[in-house]
């Protein structure tokens, strides 16, 4: 879609510090890190939440989510836990369009970190 942000991401237009890419996914660090190594998993195909999944698309998309918190998680040792979440329509704070899965890596006493979704 034009006027989607993470498409341009997904293409190129826009720069990303890209973790992990196959033919159905990209794995790039939030923009606006809520602790270090915050990552939104993307589906490269636009579907806007949880409810435009078909079942072969969730198949394809959320199967890869174990692998990719352990490799950030290996990325790490100070990483001790991990938030693993997905915001669905605004009335859950989605703010992007284009479903994507917040991986936010935890650390001890990471409550000096801001922990508010939305946060900049
Ligand atoms: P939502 O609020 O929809 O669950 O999460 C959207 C996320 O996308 C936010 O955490 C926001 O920081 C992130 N985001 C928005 N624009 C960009 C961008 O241009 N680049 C990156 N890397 N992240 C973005």
């Amino acid at each position: 879609m034009d006027d989607c942000v993470f498409c341009k991401i997904i293409n190129g237009d826009i720069p990303s510090t890209t973790i992990y890419e196959d033919d159905d996914i990209k794995a790039f660090f939030d923009i606006s890190q809520v602790t270090p190594g915050h990552t939104l998993v993307v589906p490269k195909k636009h579907v806007k939440d949880i409810f435009a999944y078909d079942e072969d698309l969730a198949e394809r998309v959320f199967k890869k989510i174990p692998m990719i918190a352990r490799a950030i998680k290996a990325s790490n040792p100070k990483i001790i836990g991990m938030n693993i979440c997905q915001n669905n329509g605004e009335i859950a704070y989605q703010s992007v369009m284009h479903s994507h899965i917040h991986l936010v890596p935890r650390y001890s006493k990471d409550d000096d970190f801001s922990m508010h979704w939305g946060d900049n």
